[in-house]
């Protein structure tokens, strides 16, 4: 209660615009994700690790746009770039440019693509990778990961964090169907169950066009692959000739220089990238072989935007890709390992029930001593401690994502300092906790 009030306290702007905004928004926020009790913090600006809210404090940003500023806000060659494109190229032609290409290129040669085309969202990339896994193999259910987040596609919205009561026994996951879903055309299976994975594919793989996947879970804190688990799903499909979509829209660069894939070394059919790649600008993309790709080619599959590829969002692509070198992601992956062998250190001292996991950048405390390895795992975590460790913080200007699904980010505007900081954070909640 004391956390509530002094958060009530400091945050009187916040509650004013939340109550200004919940007239015209519903919920007072422009995406359900933005929301949260009792209110959310209304941001001003933000420069580099930093954001100013409406009550006029810093707060140290470790949310970083669920990802997406990878590179730190108002990267200056960001900047440098879109306002070169603003004010001597324009926004948008929908016509072919060469900057498109250009950046279709780049990733080619940088993610191991054959093909890909440009999306505004996540959402979008996902939606266009399953049609397109449904054209190429003539199929049309999915499998996909219990409790995985996916974006607002439908088919997708199956089975995303569901209650425990709605989910049956762990042998037969019920996946629960909303919106405009046929019965029966999405598959549900836990994450790193390989023999769950093999027996559904013997039993419907000829139905099945897709298995999508985050190839580390980053909606349910951070999920890591059991040893051969990536390998085995990749196989498993092979027999099937069902697809293998890996859904890189939180993973992407954050995960190293190629994203998660080829850091675990394992080859998708199809990828879908997002949020780090556009430097905060609405930047996706879904590609992939060009065999599956073809589909775009031969009309088995029309993928359309008015927006695809524009100069505005692809002069922001082009300097994210410039600035992120292997060198610069590693230099902020180095400062994510001393933070969690810092923190690992205070999770001993304290002995407190909890542990650290992590990919390349990101990391997350999840309080629990065993490991997680699954939605049913992850439900069974602590979820009070991790929701007053998240005021406490707020409290103390750094600002870690709300709730638990998510994990913070050392972007390249992170300094050492600035995890010295979270170290604090967690040191003081440790002790508050003990006493
Ligand atoms: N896929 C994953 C793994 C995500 O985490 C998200 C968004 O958080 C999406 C897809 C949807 O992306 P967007 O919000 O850009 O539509």
């Amino acid at each position: 209660q004391q956390e509530w009030d002094r958060f009530t306290a400091s945050t009187g702007a916040s509650h004013d615009e939340y109550q200004r905004a919940s007239k015209v928004l519903p919920l007072g926020v422009t995406s359900s994700f933005q929301h949260w009790d009792p209110y959310p913090i209304s941001i001003a600006s933000a420069r580099g690790a930093w954001l100013t809210d409406v009550d006029g404090r810093k707060l140290l940003d470790l949310s970083m746009g669920f990802g997406a500023m990878l590179v730190g806000h108002l990267n200056p060659t960001v900047v440098e770039h879109v306002e070169h494109a603003l004010r001597e190229v324009g926004t948008l032609f929908v016509t072919p440019s060469p900057v498109s290409t250009e950046v279709a290129e780049l990733y080619q040669e940088r993610f191991g693509l054959d093909m890909l085309r440009f999306t505004q969202s996540g959402t979008e990339s996902l939606m266009y990778a399953v049609r397109a896994a449904r054209a190429y193999t003539g199929r049309k259910a999915i499998v996909k990961i219990e409790g995985g987040y996916h974006g607002g596609y439908d088919a997708l919205q199956v089975s995303v964090k569901p209650a425990l009561e709605d989910i049956g026994p762990a042998e037969a996951p019920i996946p629960e169907v909303p919106f405009d879903v046929e019965a029966g055309t999405v598959h549900v299976v836990p994450y790193n169950d390989l023999p769950y994975l093999e027996r559904m594919l013997s039993e419907h793989g000829r139905d099945i066009a897709a298995v999508v996947m985050e190839p580390v879970i980053e909606n349910l804190a951070i999920v890591l692959p059991d040893e051969g688990y990536l390998a085995g799903v990749r196989q498993a499909c092979d027999a099937h000739g069902v697809l293998l979509i890996l859904d890189e829209v939180k993973t992407g660069l954050t995960a190293g220089y190629a994203g998660a894939s080829q850091r675990l070394g394992v080859k998708p059919d199809l990828i879908t990238l997002a949020k780090s790649i556009g430097g905060g600008l609405p930047l996706a993309a879904f590609g992939g072989t060009s065999e599956v790709m073809e589909v775009v080619v031969d009309g088995r599959m029309a993928h359309f935007g008015t927006y695809n590829g524009n100069p505005l969002v692809m002069a922001a692509a082009k300097a994210v890709h410039e600035v992120c070198t292997r060198e610069a992601l590693q230099g902020a992956e180095d400062i994510n390992v001393r933070a969690l062998e810092a923190l690992d250190a205070v999770i001993d001292e304290f002995e407190l029930p909890a542990h650290t996991v992590s990919l390349g950048v990101k990391g997350c405390v999840t309080w629990a001593t065993a490991p997680v390895r699954n939605y049913r795992d992850y439900k069974a975590t602590d979820f009070a401690v991790a929701e007053l460790s998240w005021l406490w913080g707020v409290n103390r200007q750094i600002l870690t994502p709300p709730g638990l699904d998510e994990q913070w980010l050392v972007s390249l505007a992170h300094t050492q300092d600035d995890m010295d900081g979270l170290v604090t954070h967690y040191r003081e909640l440790a002790q508050a906790l003990r006493a």
